[in-house]
């Protein structure tokens, strides 16, 4: 099983510098695991957004990116798909701590981002925690070590940096932040900014929003390298 498995990942690592963007139709003509693709598929997600498709490709290739495309464009799947391949193409384990992190402006937010990840993800084998507060903090506390993939909002995330002794981010693959605008508008720039630092700086990071400020452009910059910036056109 093994060996097929690291025969997958190959091949899969193989394509990702032969994508043809306009190409692809369906999430099956992305190079992604089968676990991914099944995922998906019984969730019926058939053909990705034109976000999707640009961010996913992008991702896959290592690249961060800064992403702009209006609320309901489909942004979620746009980072959790390549959150979970690059977990798997690391073949990541619960020992291998935090690899993923996500970060939501608000609660209810980053509640549906977990339920959508809980969903399409539920053939791997990661863990994934949801820390928003307004929880026992000390219920939160115990199992932040146990975690590959957290979902969490700015405030509270930064009291696990400070106050959590068990919160280690030293492995951190690929960081997002979600609604980067809306993240700002709340007034959320100094925590975001806090966080940030706390972060090991070789890490993918990808940005979303739903427009692009001068703000958001400022934030970008400290958390980003030359990213690649997909703003796709959709068609209403
Ligand atoms: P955004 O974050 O850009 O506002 P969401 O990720 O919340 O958008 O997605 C909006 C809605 O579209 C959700 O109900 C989601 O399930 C659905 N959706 C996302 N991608 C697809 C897709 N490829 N095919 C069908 N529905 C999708
Ligand atoms: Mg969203």
């Amino acid at each position: 099983k093994g060996v097929d498995e690291d025969a997958a990942i190959q091949y899969l690592k193989l394509q990702y510098d032969k994508i043809t963007i306009d190409e692809i139709k369906t999430f099956k003509d992305l190079p992604l695991s089968q676990k991914t693709l099944k995922g998906l598929k019984d969730n019926n997600y058939k053909i990705p957004t034109e976000i999707q498709k640009q961010a996913i490709v992008f991702a896959l290739q290592r690249k961060d990116i800064l992403g702009a495309a209006k609320t309901g464009s489909g942004k979620t799947l746009a980072f959790l798909v390549p959150i979970l391949e690059n977990l798997f193409c690391k073949k990541w384990t619960r020992l291998d701590g935090l690899g993923a992190l996500v970060i939501s402006p608000t609660r209810e937010l980053a509640y549906q981002i977990y339920d959508t990840l809980r969903k399409i993800g539920f053939l791997h084998d990661f863990s994934a925690g949801l820390i928003i507060g307004g929880q026992n903090l000390k219920f939160e506390r115990k199992r932040m070590d146990q975690l590959n993939i957290l979902i969490c909002t700015p405030g509270r995330l930064l009291q696990h940096m400070d106050e959590n002794p068990l919160f280690d981010c030293s492995n951190l693959q690929v960081l997002v932040l979600d609604e980067a605008d809306r993240c700002l508008d709340l007034g959320f720039e100094a925590t975001m900014n806090a966080i940030i630092e706390n972060l090991p700086s070789e890490r993918q990071t990808l940005l979303f929003s739903a427009t692009q400020t001068k703000s958001v452009k400022d934030l970008a910059r400290l958390s980003l390298s030359f990213p690649t910036y997909v703003a796709p056109h959709e068609q209403a």
